[in-house]
């Protein structure tokens, strides 16, 4: 089987809004014009054939506008004709609108939007107003059939009102991808919204242990990746995934990079679409060099972790762009890794191994009234 490939378009780095934790929107900045999206897509083509998701992300990726999207979505699904290619869109919806989502719906878009809870709590983080625009926009997806999941951030303000949040999500029946709020490379006080370590890999237990209370009516995308990661032995998402040469990015301006996260930082472009780089000229760019480095880093240091398969050392954007790129340690977040890690692997042990342990696993029944690890894969599965 070809590994799938990740190519995230990024036709801005323009936002119309103003989170307060943001560490990667401007208010100005160049768009993407069509002759990108198809030099993107001869290179794309030319580089392997992998089956491929192409992420539209920003800033804010509907700022390009209708035609835009009416023009690229085609032109990328004939020039990478000979693959499967899926989308997907990262947007706060702002600007949904029923043309927009029309060409969004005919090529099969479904897309991630923001709100980090209910509608005072998400405004004070991500600004006044933007709740209500973003929920007009879902209301839009809703009406074209458009799947739309929510990320949630969660900030060291934030993480008090958790049980809120829950709440907010369980009653309104939205997918939840938990996003722990980094620190900024941009602001004065780079810490005042991150997220601990260590409160992150608290909230994630307690996220687990929310999503199996409430099995069938609650899904965190986060937990579910952690658990398929430590069923199969793998990651099956970027974060816990080996994601060099795997993932690329292109910037508005055709230039490429290792991932949404470092577009628009000149240390860590790789070359422009319009020249077409091959693979080696990617390794030979110091990027590659650096991200190669990492790799190795995590070999080492990670050696010893008995998850060091499906966790891989987490993202290399989380430990690198604070070093300046260098290899300094694993990502910040090891510790909640490690906490939700050794959680999910202890629980689905003493449920495998425990007393009636198979039994149970096979009648698919919940063990002392309550729901288990199993009962969660049983749910993905049925899915
Ligand atoms: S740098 Fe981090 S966010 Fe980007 S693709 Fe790699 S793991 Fe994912
Ligand atoms: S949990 Fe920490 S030590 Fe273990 S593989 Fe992940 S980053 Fe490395």
């Amino acid at each position: 089987m070809k590994t799938p490939f990740h190519l995230m378009l990024i036709p801005t780095l323009r936002c119309p809004a103003k989170c307060a934790y943001c560490w990667s929107s401007e208010h100005q900045g160049p768009m993407m014009d069509l002759e990108t999206v198809r030099a993107a897509t001869a290179w794309i083509a030319a580089l392997n054939d992998s089956p491929v998701t192409v992420t539209f992300h920003g800033g804010e990726p509907l700022l390009a506008g209708p035609e835009f999207y009416e023009a690229a979505l085609p032109m990328i699904e004939e020039g990478l004709a000979s693959r499967t290619v899926a989308f997907a869109m990262q947007s706060n919806l702002w600007l949904l609108d029923d043309r927009l989502a029309t060409v969004l719906a005919a090529h099969n878009v479904p897309i991630g939007t923001s709100l980090d809870g209910p509608p005072e709590l998400n405004d004070s983080q991500r600004g006044t107003g933007y709740f209500e625009r973003t929920r007009a926009g879902m209301e839009v997806a809703a009406r074209h059939e458009i799947p739309v999941s929510v990320i949630c951030t969660f900030t060291a303000g934030s993480v008090k009102e958790k049980d809120a949040i829950v709440r907010f999500f369980l009653e309104n029946g939205y997918v939840m991808k938990l996003h722990p709020a980094l620190p900024s490379l941009r602001d004065s006080r780079p810490d005042a919204y991150a997220l601990a370590p260590e409160e992150y890999g608290e909230l994630l237990v307690y996220l687990l242990d929310q999503y199996l209370a409430h099995l069938g009516s609650l899904r965190v995308m986060n937990i579910d990746d952690i658990v398929k990661g430590v069923l199969v032995r793998r990651g099956t998402v970027c974060t816990f995934a080996d994601c060099l040469g795997s993932t690329y990015a292109v910037g508005p301006d055709g230039g490429i990079y290792p991932c949404y996260r470092f577009v628009g930082m000149d240390e860590w472009r790789m070359g422009n679409v319009r020249d077409a780089p091959t693979q080696a000229e990617l390794e030979s760019t110091e990027a590659w060099r650096r991200l190669a480095a990492f790799r190795e880093y995590v070999d080492e240091h990670c050696r010893d972790c008995r998850h060091i398969r499906y966790c891989r050392g987490g993202c290399p954007y989380n430990a690198l762009a604070p070093t300046g790129g260098e290899v300094a340690g694993v990502d910040p977040h090891c510790v909640a890794y490690r906490r939700i890690y050794d959680e999910v692997a202890d629980r689905l042990n003493a449920e495998m191994f425990g007393e009636g342990g198979m039994e149970a696993m096979i009648a698919g029944r919940r063990r002392g009234g309550k729901p288990g690890i199993m009962n969660l894969m049983q749910q993905m599965v049925s899915r």
